[in-house]
């Protein structure tokens, strides 16, 4: 095939209806029918990446293997194609602007006047092209944030729509993902904010080609028709997205709507052979039967909002899957657990998993957690900052070295067995600066950690500026914590476990971010496995 097809998906009446998960679930099919796809979020905010944003703002920072720090959208995106995504998956206002004034500052623009329209919609129209020439895929599937009508989202309304131009109608294809309201009183749906949303389009210049509307009932015959009709689409064109109970679905719905063979029709590509998804059949199947059923406690400190930890609840999802079990994901706030009341807090958990995070609040609630299922032998699973806290309280309460912290917490410990890494020591921006992305990690063999992985070398995400204190390394050994999973190169420690204890592993990096729905995490999968034994 010669030219990649690009997809752009808008999203109108309100945020927050799933245009990541409809993107995803779109490539999911049109991978499935053999066409090579990517997905890209465009997100209109002026930070240059999410990086330095508090999760409450935008839920979690999600971590690529080249150490990009993205949007939490492209972890759906990688856990339905099961592909990685880049940095060039996710762009900013920030960064654009970023770009456009750098030029600016080398004299690149000649002495122009340097503009919104064309300087700032030519840098967004780049970097959408980018991905299609970088790898060559078929289609690239493109997901602007925000809703139409917004400020902020106006640039890049603009900027595909000169794009649909200069590609040609063949080559491009706007999916429009809005609201179709039920009200109760009168027992009926309502179509006019679509009419508006679609109107809005319009008058941006954009006639949407696909509507997506997603609905709490059933959309009839009459109802298609009318938003065809008001709408300007044909009635294949108008494309029902029900609630379900589980977004994996998605893709299925999808499927029945026949939403992957309109779009191909409409980019003149063959529809091929029928969608190959047994292995995605399999997966929704054993979620949607479970044979046994177990409570894990998520002990963080952001936990009023679950998308902070959204890699982690998937991941858990794909173990559940994998394990044939329910697995009911308990969120304690770490900042109410304390020594009192920790028997409380966990009563009724089979096991914990102990949260990424930054900073002093609640570390030491988290430490007591640990501690607590340290000594009753509960399983856990310490991931980035829940390491650090599991080496910690062994410290302290194993080594006996009372004072014993991360010098992100206390800088005058005397006993810093998790301190600061030797190359972040001069760093003082924020931004992008933290050890990002992929690194290698070499298992020790005769440990759980290798059985569970059944491999040598892994590569694994991480984003931290901590890490163990190897002035410890003999100390914890000897005591029966061993670092069993190294950094090659660096001989960092990467993984502690206690084989003693039923199930205590701690990583420095974050498995979540690698757990795909054909892929599950084997960390994950093994946690649950190991707590449906009981
Ligand atoms: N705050 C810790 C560090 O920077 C842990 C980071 C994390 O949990 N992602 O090392």
């Amino acid at each position: 095939m010669s030219a990649t097809k690009y997809i752009f998906v808008t999203g109108g009446v309100t945020s927050s209806l799933g245009k990541g998960i409809i993107s995803a679930s779109l490539a999911k099919l049109l991978q499935a029918r053999g066409y090579s796809v990517t997905i890209q979020k465009l997100d209109p905010y002026i930070n240059v990446d999410p990086g330095t944003l508090n999760p409450y703002e935008h839920g979690e920072c999600y971590v690529t293997e080249d150490g990009a720090e993205t949007d939490l959208d492209l972890g759906h995106y990688e856990r339905f194609i099961n592909l990685h995504t880049t940095q060039a998956n996710n762009v900013t206002t920030g960064r654009i602007y970023q770009t456009v004034i750098n030029k600016e500052r080398r004299g690149d623009y000649l002495g122009k006047t340097v503009q919104v329209i064309p300087h700032i919609t030519d840098e967004i129209k780049r970097n959408i092209k980018l991905l299609g020439k970088k790898f060559n895929y078929d289609v690239v599937i493109t997901e602007i944030g925000g809703t139409v009508g917004d400020i902020e989202s106006l640039p890049y309304i603009e900027a595909v729509r000169q794009l649909k131009w200069e590609l040609g109608s063949q080559n491009s294809l706007f999916v429009h993902l809005t609201l179709v309201p039920y009200l109760s009183a009168s027992g009926e749906l309502k179509t006019k904010p679509t009419q508006h949303s679609v109107k809005m389009m319009l008058e941006n210049g954009i006639q949407p080609d696909v509507l997506v509307l997603r609905t709490e009932h059933p959309l009839n015959m009459d109802i298609r028709k009318k938003v065809a009709l008001f709408c300007n689409v044909n009635i294949e064109s108008v494309v029902q997205s029900i609630d379900v109970s589980t977004i994996y679905e998605v893709p299925l719905l999808m499927k029945e709507e026949k939403l992957d063979v309109t779009v191909l029709k409409k980019l003149g590509l063959a529809e091929n052979e029928e969608p190959k998804l047994e292995l995605w059949k399999q997966f929704i199947n054993k979620l949607k039967n479970p044979k046994k059923e177990i409570t894990v406690g998520l002990i963080g400190k952001y936990v009023e909002l679950p998308d902070s930890y959204k890699s982690i609840m998937e991941s858990m999802v794909h173990a559940g899957s994998v394990n044939q079990c329910k697995v009911n994901i308990r969120c304690i706030h770490s900042e109410k657990i304390d020594k009192s009341n920790v028997a409380e807090q966990l009563k009724g958990v089979q096991g914990i998993i102990v949260a990424p995070g930054f900073g002093q609040r609640g570390i030491e609630g988290k430490i007591t957690a640990v501690n607590y299922v340290r000594n009753n032998n509960i399983p856990f699973l310490g991931i980035c900052l829940g390491m650090q806290c599991a080496v910690i309280e062994f410290a302290r309460n194993v080594l006996g070295l009372n004072d014993a912290d991360s010098t992100e917490m206390s800088r005058t410990t005397t006993n810093p067995v998790i301190d600061i890494m030797e190359e972040q020591k001069g760093v003082t921006e924020k931004g992008g600066t933290m050890r990002l992305g992929a690194y290698p990690c070499d298992i020790t063999k005769d440990t759980k950690v290798f059985d569970i992985y059944k491999q040598e070398h892994i590569q694994e995400r991480h984003r931290h500026r901590y890490e163990f204190n190897n002035d410890y390394y003999d100390k914890f050994k000897k005591a029966g914590m061993l670092p069993v999973g190294l950094n090659p190169d660096t001989g960092l420690v990467e993984i502690v476990e206690i084989p003693e204890h039923r199930w205590f592993i701690g990583v420095q990096f974050h498995p979540e971010y690698k757990s795909t729905v054909v892929n599950p995490h084997p960390l994950f999968v093994d946690f649950v496995k190991e707590i449906c034994k009981e």
